[in-house]
């Protein structure tokens, strides 16, 4: 039971046909699931489904089939690890969503408690236009929806959004516990909060960090996008990742982050190297005197210090972006050090952490603390939306 949005709990699922928008968009190489973390996630809300004997009739989009239907792209690849992951046989269900009548006499012979995956949602050119009459199809399907992809909810389509309101709707398990993570996050999080913001680039979340500095006590900026910060307020950061031309963006950042309160936390020193490649030789420098043909590439010890100081001081974390080129030895050290801090102060009780976003997820497993976190969303897109306060249509389409 949740304030604001319907679960699962106040729903009937007895004998139902329960439409479930899952996110079955996994990666597939030569026919098989190479990663089944988002599969996973969605067997508790399925299992629920079966227990009451209702039908779980799974919903989602696989690919980037440009609303044509391309068998290449068929959903029916991944029911075996559906299968496997729920142990429950899985039916599939083709259609081309124009004409439903073959779906809905499939999924009336079935019988209660069975699990079937219809076909991909994206088949239909109406899915990605949030289509009503795509949706009112999708709705003739089923007597109650259930949304578990929050990864799919940063998007206004047919199957997230005018479905939602067609039919007695409830988020999931895996929802209601990614909704619950992100409130604790920056909803209403136990305060101090801070935030860490790295990655490559400051183009590509200037949103998020305009609406970080307005929501938290201290920001961590590290990674690529320091540099733009570094070179604002005037340091010379030799030949290392830097857009030049947001300097002013960065400076508005800066300024707001002071009317707000927000204590904006910057590298004090950096590792540097001559070449974008693992191993090469490195020297340590203050961002007062990096070398004019170096790189930064990675945060420096003094950095590192100085952010698992605020992380000491914080109640509550949300992280976004790596600290450096943590693909490459030895550019993951700052990066492992900051992840494996806040996965030992979350595990004293200490802290509450919060991360997501595609690089992030890879950042952590690669620092062997992606489940020592209290929460870690797979969800790219819809993960960095929410961090950047946007509504979510596939979630306030939930809502009470
Ligand atoms: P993003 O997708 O924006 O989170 O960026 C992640 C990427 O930023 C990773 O591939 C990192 O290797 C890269 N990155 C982080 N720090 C740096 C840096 N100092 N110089 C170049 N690339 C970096």
């Amino acid at each position: 039971m949740s304030a604001t949005f319907k679960t699962l709990d106040e729903l009937d699922l007895k004998n139902k046909r329960v439409l479930l928008r899952a996110d079955l968009n996994v990666p597939v190489a030569d026919g098989k699931v190479t990663d089944a973390t988002r599969i996973e996630r969605l067997v508790p809300t399925i299992r629920e489904i079966v227990k009451h004997d209702g039908k779980a009739i799974l919903l989602s989009h696989f690919g980037r089939p440009k609303g044509k239907v391309d068998p290449q792209f068929s959903l029916e690849q991944v029911c075996e690890a559906v299968a496997n992951q729920t142990g429950h046989p899985v039916g599939f269900v083709a259609t081309d969503w124009t004409d439903v009548s073959g779906a809905q006499a499939a999924i009336e012979s079935a019988p209660a408690g069975s699990v079937l995956i219809l076909e991909n949602t994206r088949f239909h050119p109406g899915e990605e236009a949030n289509d009503p009459e795509l949706a009112a199809r999708m709705a003739s399907l089923g007597d109650v929806y259930i949304n578990d992809a929050f990864s799919a909810a940063h998007r206004a389509h047919a199957s997230t959004e005018a479905l939602a309101h067609l039919l007695p709707a409830a988020a999931g398990l895996a929802m209601e516990a990614e909704l619950e993570a992100l409130e604790a996050g920056l909803g209403k999080p136990r305060k101090p909060v801070i935030a860490i913001v790295g990655g490559a680039k400051v183009s590509s979340k200037i949103d998020l960090l305009e609406n970080l500095v307005a929501k938290v006590d201290g920001l961590v900026i590290g990674g690529g996008m320091a540099n733009t910060f570094l070179h604002a307020q005037g340091y010379a950061i030799g030949k290392s990742l830097c857009e030049k031309d947001l300097a002013e963006t960065a400076r508005r950042i800066m300024d707001k982050a002071i009317d707000s309160g927000c204590a904006i936390i910057l590298p004090i020193d950096a590792v540097v190297a001559w070449h974008f490649k693992a191993d090469t030789p490195t020297r340590l420098y203050g961002v007062d005197a990096i070398d004019n043909d170096g790189m930064i590439l990675d945060i420096g010890p003094s950095s590192i210090e100085r952010i698992l100081g605020a992380i000491d001081d914080a109640n509550t974390v949300v992280w976004n972006g790596p600290m450096g080129a943590f693909e490459m030895n030895p550019f993951d050290a700052g990066t492992v050090a900051i992840a494996k801090h806040v996965a030992k102060r979350t595990h004293d009780g200490k802290l509450i952490s919060v991360a997501g976003g595609g690089d992030t997820v890879s950042a952590l497993a690669h620092a062997g603390v992606k489940d020592a976190f209290t929460y870690v969303s797979t969800a790219g897109g819809a993960f960095l939306e929410w961090m950047e306060g946007k509504p979510l249509p596939g979630v306030e389409a939930l809502k009470k």
